[in-house]
């Protein structure tokens, strides 16, 4: 439902958390976070419930995990598995390395489950999402599409059914954060030495007014320096910015 990602200086758990609270208003049934520690590192929690739920989780198993400054979050309205803690966003690939966050419904994902199941991957949730974190890890592993997230994420999104915003991070890729956007809204944030993406841009307005809005079936990667904009299939694409002139 809300989606917050960020790649900058600050901690990425005090931005992605604000940027929630923003969010609130949107509604949610659960809510959960992805910090990246720069080394290798994936952190991950999530919470059925209201966001301090979230912040009471991440007191309790220590937020030392969550220092980096790459991550993203998530407040779920549950559509395809009950709102419980499994089924929270993000959801993760079986080595943990790739998380995915995920607005909206994956319609052919009955058929992509099977697939997965077939060639023995099992499933940690109910939810339509955590399928793609699966194929995400796969194509990243193997083929052309090796070694590159956002290469990985086109691939898989062309596949995909239905409408959706989705958020990536890779545990190897600390340094950035790859969006894919049909339909369901994406903004992304431009600050100094800071982006950010999320669904409406009261997430990321007390950091940066300098706005961009992705179009339809469109692919962006953030890092500190910016973002880059292609299509589904990896052409370089445009995207429209603008420069929020209201206050909270
Ligand atoms: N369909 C997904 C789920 O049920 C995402 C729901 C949402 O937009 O929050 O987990």
């Amino acid at each position: 439902c809300g989606i917050v990602g960020y790649v900058g200086h600050r901690s990425a758990l005090d931005v992605v958390l604000d940027g929630l609270r923003r969010l609130e208003y949107r509604g949610y049934d659960s809510a959960g976070v992805a910090v990246l520690d720069g080394d290798g590192g994936l952190a991950v929690e999530r919470k059925a419930g209201r966001l301090t739920n979230l912040e009471a989780r991440l007191d309790e198993v220590g937020r030392e995990g969550f220092a980096g400054t790459a991550g993203m979050g998530h407040t779920r309205w549950a559509t395809h598995g009950a709102p419980i803690d499994r089924n929270s966003h993000p959801h993760r690939d079986v080595t943990g390395r790739v998380a995915v966050v995920h607005n909206g419904i994956i319609e052919n994902f009955a058929a992509l489950r099977a697939e997965l199941e077939a060639a023995g991957t099992e499933m940690a949730s109910d939810t339509d999402t955590e399928t793609t974190a699966h194929l995400i890890a796969r194509a990243y592993d193997e083929g052309d599409t090796k070694g590159d997230l956002a290469a990985s994420v086109r691939a898989v999104v062309r596949r995909l059914e239905g409408a959706f915003t989705l958020v990536v991070t890779h545990a190897e890729q600390p340094d950035l954060v790859v969006a894919a956007r049909r339909s369901s809204p994406l903004v992304v944030g431009v600050g100094e030495g800071e982006t950010f993406v999320a669904s409406d841009v009261s997430a990321f307005i007390e950091h940066t007014r300098e706005a961009v809005e992705l179009g339809q079936d469109q692919v962006v990667v953030i890092d500190r320096a910016g973002y880059t904009v292609t299509d589904f299939d990896g052409e370089p694409a445009q995207a429209k910015p603008f420069t929020v002139n209201w206050d909270l």
